[in-house]
């Protein structure tokens, strides 16, 4: 395992989590498979994740596959799953994480109350020690036991990103015209638009 590009991924992340661990492991994994080095696949893939959790970060940090490269998909349906496609070909290889994430949903539903703010402070800990403790727990396994690899074929359009700039008559800022509304012939950005 690269050590040195993990602690990369955990300092990138913020915390030790079993979806790092998992995106990690899955992004070292296809560059394996791939026999490509870190950083530089979105040079021919694009990164698929049918999740828009923790282990994003990893495929972004270890493939180079980010949102802001167009390398990067996120078709969510709450799936442990990662797929990077060859840009030219279709081909492509996905990796699903085959074993459950969490053994019992106890964590989560500490996870839910952090977040909506509810819980005590013990409980706070408590989730911050469970998902460190589950994180090392995956990191022992190995890629037989995490994953599963599935070869695949899908085309994916270029599609453009960027386009030309208009002013919003309301606000004045300068916005991409696909998102202008027109009210009473002005043309309004997507903020001011009715
Ligand atoms: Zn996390
Ligand atoms: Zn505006």
């Amino acid at each position: 395992m690269n050590e040195a590009l993990w602690q990369e991924t955990v300092n990138f992340h913020g915390h030790v989590c079993p979806g790092i661990v998992v995106g990690f492991r899955a992004s070292a994994l296809a560059l394996e498979i791939l026999d490509k080095p870190p950083k530089k696949l979105d040079e021919t893939h694009i990164a698929i994740c049918e999740n828009d959790v923790c282990g994003v970060d990893g495929v972004q940090l270890v493939t180079g596959c980010t949102l802001g490269n167009d390398g990067l998909i996120i078709n969510n349906i709450g799936k442990f799953a990662f797929s990077w496609v060859d840009k030219k070909t279709g081909e492509g290889i996905r990796i699903l994480l085959k074993i459950l994430p969490w053994p019992s949903n106890e964590p989560l539903r500490l996870h839910r109350k952090v977040k909506e703010g509810t819980a005590t402070k013990e409980e706070k800990q408590q989730w911050i020690d469970a998902r460190g403790k589950r994180g090392a727990e995956l990191m022992q396994l190995t890629d037989d036991e995490l994953f599963d690899v599935q070869r695949i074929q899908m085309k994916i359009p270029g599609k453009a990103r960027l386009f030309p700039f208009a002013v919003c008559t309301k606000c004045g800022e300068a916005f991409m015209e696909p998102w202008a509304g027109i009210e009473e012939g002005q043309i309004l950005c997507g903020a001011c638009k009715p």
